[in-house]
């Protein structure tokens, strides 16, 4: 099929608001969030059904025409923007953002994959319940987004990762075909998960379009601590503390380096330096239940009391109301935004045994200094799971193109340096366009053999999100 007569069929069958493809229409959505990537694309889908995904698919798999699904475009990776092929189209899922039900007995909740994130637990929370996964790109990522990244975030030291709050996921095949595993069900053990594929699967198998999820009891009582310490050594032994005196309710371990706040301090907009010390870094610890907060706020107290008293950390704010515990919290949201303010970072989102961060660190940074004189780390992350979003910058007064030219071969250490680990090169963004070089080197061969197979069911005419992850 010629591309004008694809183009023809595409428009008849879904319609001309459904289809663009004016050049200046197409424009906005080649790009990725970072505005690393920049690709081409023949027209763009907006479907507002999911039968409308079916047909859009059922035609470009006819045409061989290359599909690259689109949430909310927050992907670190470039996974949601196309290659450079001219015939690619992106599909984006912004129109599909109905909540479909609430069930507050089931403690179920069914939404469409364009729902944006922050909606959808703003109406978990109007409907007395928590859906947990809560990320600083909320207010703009879509959950369908969020599925196919499994995305992690703040609070998957307490409730997991996306993979552990999905129940079931309506999908759509290459083929047109839709995959009705949209169930509800806590107990479901009939053969193969196959909604755990696609979720992970970044766009590369089929396109979610709904999700069933798993709601909790809401945990509104929440106190926080920002705790300035000397070292990764003293937050693990922190961590370690806390998780055992706060138990379940400890909800979210997040570490940052003095380096990481100076550009907060610097980029950001009303923000203040939280002690009148700087200190090497901070761990940002938030709790939360359904008790008091005075309860809280005691539970916690007393814990940072005896970190202070054993030299654990060196100083410590606890929130004493809720702006306050905003404001901690900003310190460590802005880090990205901030980042982006300073010029192109070179970012790794990392995993390590979490026992192993403190010498990875120390490992890390002298390579680092000894190969790559003034390179400048900016180290912030899940703490608590282990992931650690280990980002660097240029020398001071090196030539701004730093990252472009050698960025290849700086990240090409910093992964080898986490495989010595034992660790993962891919946390919680995924792998998209961004890290493919390095997954399919360092990726274990019979787990590639087996996800090249598991692609060439779901997608055998390779139409899925092309040159992203495989
Ligand atoms: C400031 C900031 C903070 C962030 N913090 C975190 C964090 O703490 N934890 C974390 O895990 N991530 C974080 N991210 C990354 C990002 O928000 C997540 O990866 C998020 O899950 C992406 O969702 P999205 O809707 O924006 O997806 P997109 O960026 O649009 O797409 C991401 C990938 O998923 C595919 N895709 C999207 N929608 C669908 C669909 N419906 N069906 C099939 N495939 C689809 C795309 O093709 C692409 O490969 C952050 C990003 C920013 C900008």
């Amino acid at each position: 099929m010629s591309d004008a007569h694809f183009l023809q069929r595409l428009t008849e069958t879904l319609g001309p608001d459904v289809v663009a493809t004016a050049p200046d229409d197409v424009a906005p959505w080649v790009s990725d969030w970072r505005g690393l990537y920049t690709g081409r694309a023949q027209a763009v889908i907006r479907p507002r059904t999911t039968e409308q995904v079916s047909q859009a698919l059922a035609l470009c798999q006819q045409a061989g025409v290359p599909v690259v699904p689109r949430g909310g475009n927050t992907g670190l990776c470039g996974g949601a923007a196309p290659d450079n092929n001219a015939a690619n189209v992106v599909l984006s899922l912004d129109r599909m953002d109905k909540i479909r039900s609430i069930d507050t007995i089931a403690n179920t909740m069914v939404v469409e994959a364009g729902c944006i994130l922050g909606n959808l637990r703003r109406a978990a929370g109007d409907a007395d319940r928590l859906f947990p996964l809560s990320l600083a790109a909320e207010d703009s990522c879509q959950i369908g987004g969020n599925l196919a990244t499994n995305a992690g975030g703040v609070n998957v030291v307490r409730y997991g990762m996306t993979r552990e709050l999905v129940l079931g996921v309506e999908a759509v095949l290459p083929s047109g075909e839709i995959f009705h595993g949209l169930r509800t069900l806590r107990k479901d053990n009939t053969g193969y998960d196959l909604k755990q594929l696609l979720i992970g699967s970044e766009g590369t198998l089929g396109v979610i379009t709904a999700a069933a999820l798993r709601l909790l009891p809401r945990a509104d009582s929440r106190a926080v601590v920002l705790a300035a310490v000397d070292s990764p050594d003293q937050a693990l032994k922190l961590f370690s503390l806390l998780f055992a005196q706060c138990g379940p309710r400890l909800q979210a371990f997040e570490f940052f380096t003095g380096a990481c706040l100076d550009l907060v301090l610097k980029h950001a907009e009303g923000v203040q330096a939280p002690f009148p010390d700087r200190h090497p870094a901070y761990v940002l610890v938030e709790i939360a239940d359904t008790a008091s907060e005075d309860l809280l706020n005691s539970l916690l107290e007393a814990v940072i009391g005896d970190a202070l008293e054993c030299g654990l950390c060196q100083d410590a704010a606890v929130s004493a109301s809720l702006a306050q515990l905003q404001s901690l919290w900003r310190l460590r949201e802005e880090i990205s935004e901030s980042q982006r303010a300073d010029g192109l970072h070179l970012k790794h989102d990392v995993s390590l045994p979490i026992e192993a961060i403190p010498a990875f660190m120390a490992s890390m940074e002298a390579r680092l200094l000894a190969r790559h004189p003034g390179i400048r780390p900016f180290i912030f992350g899940h703490f608590g799971d282990g992931n650690l979003h280990y980002n660097l910058s240029r020398p001071a007064g090196a030539d701004p193109k730093w990252a472009l030219n050698e960025g290849k071969a700086v990240s090409e250490e910093v992964l080898e340096e986490v495989a010595r680990y034992d660790g993962s090169i891919s946390a919680e963004h995924g792998i998209g366009q961004l890290k493919r070089e390095s997954f399919l080197a360092l990726k274990d061969p019979l787990e590639l053999r087996l996800m090249r197979a598991i692609k060439q069911v779901f997608d055998p005419s390779g139409i899925m999100n092309p040159g992203k992850l495989l």
